[in-house]
């Protein structure tokens, strides 16, 4: 989507400070961190949201879920972390190209507001 910002992030058109990318996802760090460790997860490919996941995407869905642990690992959040994903209006979603935020280095709070 070419007027999409994380599908630019992954062309490299806007820069970002990435932790993680292989042929399928990206992870980088979000650029307002709600906690000393705060990553996003993207598919390369673009969905739009929760609600865009067709059943062909549902390998990938799946692999980005795996690949979580991964990433927790390389970041150090042996402690436990938070995985959320906004979707839509009343989710908060700000950006429309599905990912998964990596929350950690601090106890949690909930409910999450
Ligand atoms: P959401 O509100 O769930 O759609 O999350 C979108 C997230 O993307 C927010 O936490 C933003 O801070 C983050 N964000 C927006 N633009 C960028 C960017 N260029 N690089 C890194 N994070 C970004």
């Amino acid at each position: 989507m070419s007027d999409c910002i994380f599908c630019k992030i992954v062309d490299g058109d806007i820069p970002s400070d990435k932790v993680y990318e292989d042929d399928r996802i990206l992870c980088f760090r979000d650029l307002d961190p709600q906690a000393p460790v705060h990553v996003l997860m993207i598919p390369k490919k673009h969905i739009s949201s929760c609600d865009d996941i067709s059943d062909d995407d549902a390998e990938l869905a799946g692999y980005m879920l795996s690949m979580v642990k991964k990433i927790a690992a390389d970041l150090d959040l042996e402690k436990g972390y938070r995985v959320v994903v906004n979707n839509g209006e009343y989710g908060q979603q700000t950006v429309p190209h599905l990912h998964l935020h990596i929350l950690g280095g601090r106890k949690m709070t909930w409910p999450p507001g």
